[in-house]
């Protein structure tokens, strides 16, 4: 089943600058996808065009079979509800526990008087503890996120984009200020968990080598087109 379907999507900053040039590309439920490609490429542009960061130029992108590129107010809430996002500077609020910062994650699901309140069900602070529990972060619950570690901050950001029970987990750049020891947990808890859950990932990285390891399927993008799009050991040096 195709989850995201993306038609002839263009994206213009500027008149010189063109981020991406008519790519049509769809993706399957459950796959754990890389996009792969050097800066500039049109890496991010595509990320935010799929969770409506920004306003693609042309195209058109179907998110289980809704229309994401139209979609405002309430419909739009709700979309992006179902699209969790992991950020290269993780996004987390320093001076909050852990615990917390993973509950933000619930916001979007909250009406809004709810959510500046705070108040959380016994039910989605055992699911943020169940999650921290994966990721091997528990006993760091009621630490402030800035007394972490980067790799362990970034844990605690897919755990954020988790609790949302998202269709899709969209990662821009996830492992881009880690060490390699700490990118290697990363990578290799993203893809755990979300496989476990049958989750549908598309994950942005420019190591060619990570990719290899943990994608289903790869995607090269250079100067705002895909130029490959197979599995990984199909993918030659040059890439
Ligand atoms: P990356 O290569 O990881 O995407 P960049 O350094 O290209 O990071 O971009 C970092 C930020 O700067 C992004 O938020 C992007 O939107 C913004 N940015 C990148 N290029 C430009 C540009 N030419 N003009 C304005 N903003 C830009
Ligand atoms: P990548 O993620 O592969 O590094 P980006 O999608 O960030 O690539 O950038 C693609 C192109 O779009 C680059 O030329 C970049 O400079 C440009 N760009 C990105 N963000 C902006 C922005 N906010 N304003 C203008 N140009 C941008």
């Amino acid at each position: 089943k195709v989850l995201l379907h993306i038609e002839h999507l263009t994206k213009r900053y500027d008149k010189d600058t063109v981020a991406l040039r008519d790519v049509s590309i769809d993706f399957k439920e459950g796959d754990f996808v890389v996009v792969i490609g050097p800066s500039g490429a049109g890496k991010s542009t595509l990320i935010r065009c799929i969770n409506r960061m920004i306003d693609a130029t042309d195209g058109k992108i179907l998110f289980d079979g809704q229309e994401i590129s139209g979609a405002r107010g309430q419909k739009l809430r709700v979309l992006r509800s179902e699209i969790g996002m992991v950020f290269q500077n993780y996004n987390l609020i320093g001076r909050v526990n852990v615990v917390k910062n993973v509950l933000y994650g619930r916001l979007g699901h909250m009406p809004l008087w709810k959510s500046l309140l705070g108040k959380y069900s016994r039910e989605e602070r055992k699911a943020a503890f169940a999650l921290l529990e994966k990721v091997g972060l528990k006993d760091q619950a009621y630490k402030r996120a800035d007394a972490l570690s980067g790799g362990q901050m970034q844990r605690v950001g897919i755990c954020r984009a988790l609790i949302q029970e998202p269709k899709l987990l969209l990662a821009d750049e996830p492992i881009a200020s880690l060490d390699p020891k700490s990118a290697e947990i990363v990578m290799e808890q993203m893809h755990d968990i979300t496989s476990e859950r049958g989750l549908t990932c598309i994950v942005n990285l420019h190591q060619v080598d990570f990719a290899r390891r943990y994608a289903s399927r790869i995607v090269g993008i250079r100067d705002g087109q895909v130029v490959f799009d197979g599995a990984p050991d199909e993918l030659t040096d040059e890439m």
